[in-house]
């Protein structure tokens, strides 16, 4: 018995200390981080509730009937999760298919093939009504080698960090602007990946590259990867080999996914 309370008791103590070290600050309304390590850069913490918003641009006209190209690995032409599998068993992907539509539920998927450098289309959509706020509004995610991310949320009149932002290397580098279409209505996402190399020490070489296109809109323009996706750090990057899996985020919000393809594209380096 006594055994019993001195583990309750312990487990208190730890839940408490915890929580009490992630002490959410908010700034201007927006809701963030001040005890995290600063950026490399040195201007702002991760996740700085303080760092500036990325502008609102307004998208253009989307087409309703997108087709891959004709060389594309199709991922998910809305029939089934074949090409994809849980992220931490490698058993069935435990998301749903509704009317075409893949939905986000229970955890994380990957895709059972490994890609290296690639162009990948993938569209999303925002539940609607929006519920939650900040980071708790449509979280989802496109995880490239199933470790650097590219962040979906709702940041649709939704304020929040602007390193944990739509478009955003999540941590890191904030999207060049604020590209998001309503909840509720498709969203485009097209985005160039390119691996980071490594030297015979385990030294980088070359970090991973990234260019998103959301809805038609630059967000990212080749930018770096300081590292592997990190909650409250600004990322570090671990030797790895050429390629790895997509993996798709579950963050506890039903975000609906179609048309998900990917062309390997190979960097030629021809000046
Ligand atoms: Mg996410």
């Amino acid at each position: 018995m006594k055994t019993w309370i001195f583990l309750a008791a312990f487990v208190a103590a730890r839940l408490l200390a915890s929580q009490a070290a992630f002490v959410e600050v908010v700034t201007n309304g927006v809701a963030g981080f001040k005890d995290t390590p600063m950026q490399p850069d040195g201007k702002w913490h991760v996740h700085d509730p303080e760092r500036p918003q990325p502008p609102v641009v307004m998208s253009g006209t989307f087409s309703e009937k997108a087709t891959p190209p004709c060389d594309a690995v199709v991922l998910f032409d809305g029939k089934d999760l074949s090409q994809w599998r849980d992220k931490k068993t490698g058993g069935e992907a435990p998301w749903r298919i509704e009317e075409g539509i893949m939905v986000s539920a229970k955890g994380d998927i990957e895709t059972t093939n490994q890609f290296g450098d690639i162009q990948l289309h993938l569209e999303f959509r925002e539940p609607t009504p929006a519920q939650g706020e900040g980071q708790g509004r449509g979280n989802s995610g496109v995880f490239f080698m199933g470790q650097y991310e590219i962040q979906v949320l709702d940041c649709y009149i939704n304020k929040t960090y602007a390193d944990g932002a739509t478009g955003g290397l999540y941590g890191q580098h904030p999207a060049l602007a604020n590209a998001c279409r309503a909840p509720g209505e498709w969203q485009t996402y097209d985005i160039i990946f390119n691996v980071p190399h490594f030297g015979a020490k385990g030294e980088v070489e070359t970090p991973a590259f990234v260019t998103v296109i959301q809805n038609g809109v630059v967000v990212q323009n080749h930018q770096a990867f300081r590292g592997a996706t990190n909650w409250r750090s600004p990322g570090k990057y671990t030797p790895h080999g050429p390629t790895g899996p997509i993996a798709l985020q579950y963050h506890n919000n039903s975000v609906s996914f179609r048309n998900i393809w990917v062309r390997p594209v190979p960097v030629v380096n021809d000046p």
